[in-house]
């Protein structure tokens, strides 16, 4: 008689769902459409050992690394920047899809469990105070707080600030990025970074120039180490 009630509720009022990511309709209660599921471009296979980006083989400095000062001890991301993470990302940057950040968190968390020596605090990469008066968030802001409540460490949330609107590094050679950005970044009170294992959360690594600069910011406010985690990185020779 119960699975007879459960076959009829199940008929007139069905548990549908849409997958998280590419919104179509799916049955039961996985976040992600089966499709979406095999698709995904979890960045498991070589990376290289500093920066964490996809490489054809294992690396301890791959060419991007190499020959640069990092001020990063280590730095991972849960996928490389490819479809469908690449259209969920941009759905959580410019439309607000924070239900996506709790998604991406969950997957960050095993790649932070994984890599990482336990850390004392999560940071994120800020954004310019115009930047929020317009859009309303900081995308990077809701995966470090969704990533803090799953690892329980506590989020500084404001310990770094954008002082200024620096315009997108789009089309920028590394030099003009370095120029674009420099002085941008502030660590607001160094006694919540001072000594500190810090996770510096953000959403894509890209040239990793924003990323390198805000690592510096926390060592220079004495930090201990600073690692990183984004969602997803670009993987070398595309862009
Ligand atoms: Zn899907
Ligand atoms: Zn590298």
């Amino acid at each position: 008689m119960d699975a007879l009630k459960t076959l009829l509720k199940n008929v007139f009022f069905p548990q549908n769902y849409t997958c998280t990511f590419c919104g179509r309709e799916i049955f039961g209660n996985k976040p992600l459409c089966r499709d979406c599921d095999a698709a995904l471009p979890r960045n498991d296979r070589y990376i290289c050992d500093r920066c964490g980006r996809k490489t054809p083989y294992p690396t301890t400095a791959c060419s991007d690394c190499a020959g640069k000062t990092l001020y990063f001890d280590v730095a991972r991301s849960a996928f490389t920047y490819d479809a469908p993470i690449s259209f969920a990302l941009l759905n959580l940057k410019y439309r607000g899809r924070k239900f996506l950040a709790e998604e991406l968190a969950a997957e960050m968390e095993k790649t932070y469990l994984k890599t990482f020596y336990p850390c004392e605090a999560v940071v994120c990469v800020p954004t310019s105070a115009n930047k929020i008066k317009e859009r309303g968030y900081n995308q990077s802001e809701f995966l470090a707080s969704a990533l803090s409540k799953r690892i329980s460490v506590p989020f500084i949330r404001g310990a770094l600030v954008k002082t200024r609107d620096t315009g997108s590094q789009v089309g920028l050679s590394q030099k003009e990025r370095l120029i674009n950005l420099s002085g941008s970044f502030a660590v607001k009170d160094r006694k919540l970074i001072e000594d500190k294992t810090v996770l510096l959360i953000d959403d894509v690594l890209t040239t990793g120039t924003t990323t390198n600069l805000v690592a510096k910011k926390l060592k220079s406010a004495g930090a201990k180490s600073v690692f990183i985690l984004t969602a997803a990185s670009v993987t070398l020779g595309r862009s």
